[in-house]
């Protein structure tokens, strides 16, 4: 066996090193090492082996470093637990072995592996040279390995800020929501995500959980993962769902379920799913913590807030939407659309009723008629309490003609469904956008209507224009 002139072999290494350079791609590196230790030693033949190998590698053959396989004194340990190059002389067989470990500054990557025939015994300059190509190697390792340390470090830390940046914005609790929602699901690589609510034995899905969730199927993992981390007081991190019992026939099987804390009050829990088992690494499972504690805060306020909004909005009593509010809606529909439809209510002799059963039992027919309401009218239409014993609906872009017969319907259910029975007189109002309406003079024109309506005998609906539609009594 002739060995090379060494200005070649430092030609060569100048090469690799330069390669190394200017690549953060492990691969090339790699390669470009086995290239020119075949190029230098042509004879020889190469085996790599690698620790804890996640990379794809598509060029060169690579075998990953198993103790199971080579034993603790196998020379390929040795060289990788020790990080010092090993030599085995096989004389009998005229050949030599080479293990040199792949080394950067942090630790060892792996082992190189170089069988070499017809040479009994390497020269130091030869060792030297492939202990040079092998610690390239590692550091090349090392270096793709922090590149992409760094780059994930990047990612969460714009995945927190952005996030942060966000929750300060005041959003809406489902506007919250779906983004950490969507967040989570882009970043973890999730199948499924769900945030849940906890109070008074009941569970809440929010909003911005998946399908799944949404539709029910989450009951178990929510159970299951609230009860742990109950006792455990610790989030939960669970590779391999299957492993339980109650989860044997799940088709998730990783899951981290992260409680929703406030004031040391557990609110609820937020859950990821995958249906890989350890899915999920333990810097993702730290993330989702950090996520999850940074935005609780944002979450309870949220919801306070818009609990809040709604009692502002709703009539303590018969739970219709207060006057203010539908105010604002017809104003916002004013502009919007192009015609409404408004009724003004008022409930017949409601003195007497009060007068003959009791205060109490006056309320209690308010609410009833409160509730014919509610059930006479759409979703999107608006039924209010106006003051006292009078009611309002806003119907926007309903016409006059519709908005008598939802008047009319109204006060024949009334009359028939209320206990003790009672009556109402209503005044309808609908306005066009050609007739250039202010909302004072909609609500004018209407409690005229009523004001003709209970002149002429009260239990009807008149519409504006002084125009009897039509009489109960
Ligand atoms: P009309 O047919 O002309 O409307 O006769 P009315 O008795 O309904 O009219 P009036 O305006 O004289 O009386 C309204 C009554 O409604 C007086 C008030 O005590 C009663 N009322 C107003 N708000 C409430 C309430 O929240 N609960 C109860 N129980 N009664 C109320
Ligand atoms: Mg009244
Ligand atoms: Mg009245």
């Amino acid at each position: 066996m002739k060995f090379p002139n060494e200005e070649l072999r430092y030609e060569q290494l100048f090469r690799v090193t330069s390669k190394f350079h200017s690549t953060m791609d492990i691969d090339a590196v790699l390669e470009e090492v086995l290239n020119t230790l075949q190029d230098v030693y042509p004879s020889f033949t190469y085996t790599l082996f690698l620790a804890h190998d996640n990379t794809r590698h598509n060029v060169i053959p690579i075998k990953e470093i198993k103790e199971y396989e080579h034993g603790d004194n196998s020379p390929v340990m040795q060289a990788f637990v020790t990080g010092s190059l090993q030599l085995e002389n096989l004389a009998a067989e005229n050949m030599s072995n080479i293990y040199a470990p792949l080394k950067g500054r942090q630790g060892v990557y792996g082992v190189l592996q170089i069988n070499a025939y017809d040479v009994v015994e390497f020269p130091t300059s030869e060792i030297q040279f492939i202990e040079l190509l092998a610690n390239t190697a590692g550091h090349a390792f090392e270096n793709a390995q922090l590149y992409q340390q760094s780059k994930q470090l990047i990612a969460d830390l714009q995945l927190i800020n952005e996030t942060s940046h966000k929750l300060n914005s005041n959003l809406r609790l489902i506007d919250t929501l779906t983004f950490m929602s969507s967040q989570i699901r882009n970043s973890f690589g999730a199948d499924e995500v769900g945030f849940f609510l906890q109070s008074n034995e009941q569970i809440e899905v929010l909003p911005g959980s998946t399908t799944f969730f949404e539709e029910g199927h989450g009951e178990p993992y929510v159970l299951y993962s609230l009860d742990r981390i109950l006792s455990e007081k610790e989030p939960l991190f669970i590779g391999d769902l299957q492993v339980e019992p109650a989860f044997k026939s799940s088709s998730y099987r990783s899951m981290m379920s992260v409680p929703m804390v406030q004031r040391n009050e557990i609110l609820g829990v937020a859950i990821v799913l995958h249906e890989s088992p350890y899915f999920f690494s333990f810097e993702k499972f730290k993330l989702l913590q950090s996520l999850i504690h940074h935005s609780s805060l944002a979450f309870t306020n949220s919801i306070l807030r818009e609990e809040l909004e709604k009692l502002v909005i709703t009539d303590y009593l018969t739970k219709l939407y207060s006057r203010n509010y539908l105010e604002d809606c017809v104003q916002e529909s004013l502009e919007t659309d192009a015609f409404g439809t408004f009724i003004l209510i008022d409930i017949d002799d409601f003195k007497r009723i009060n007068d003959t059963y009791g205060h109490q039992v006056g309320d209690e027919a308010l609410v009833q008629i409160a509730n014919l309401i509610k059930e006479n009218i759409r979703d999107h239409d608006i039924g209010a309490r106006w003051g006292g014993e009078e009611l309002a609906i806003y119907l926007p872009k309903v016409g006059l003609t519709s908005g008598i017969a939802v008047a009319e319907r109204l006060g024949k259910r009334v009359e028939q469904l209320s206990n003790p029975k009672v009556t109402i007189s209503c005044g309808v109002a609908t306005w066009y956008k050609e007739s250039k309406e202010t909302f004072q003079s909609l609500f004018h024109r209407a409690d005229n209507a009523l004001y003709v309506a209970k002149q002429s005998g009260k239990n009807q609906v008149i519409a504006s224009e002084n125009k009897v539609v039509e009489g109960h009594s």
